[in-house]
């Protein structure tokens, strides 16, 4: 049964190569494009140092990120209202 690990061999190489092709690809899309910015691409916010530091190449403030990642904001307002119950009882 020789035949039959070099073929398994053959696939799980393929399979790696695969894996390491597309690892490569989600590294340059997450490459930073270019130089950080100082202020905010959209709304011209300036972009703290620390943010600067931590994503090198970042375009826009955290406002403006979390709206283009489309990061629900309506659920810290119902955690207010609920507190907000709690506090006049
Ligand atoms: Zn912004």
């Amino acid at each position: 049964m020789a035949g039959g690990w070099s073929r398994d061999g053959a696939v799980s190489e393929q399979i790696e190569a695969s894996i390491a092709e597309e690892l490569e690809r989600m590294k340059a899309r997450r490459a930073p494009m270019g130089e950080s910015r100082t202020h905010c691409a959209e709304c011209e916010e300036e972009i703290p140092e620390a943010r600067r530091t931590a994503i090198p190449g970042v375009k826009l403030c955290i406002d403006c990120q979390q709206e283009r990642d489309g990061r629900p904001v309506s659920r810290a307002g119902f955690n207010r209202r609920g507190s907000k119950d709690s506090q006049l009882k």
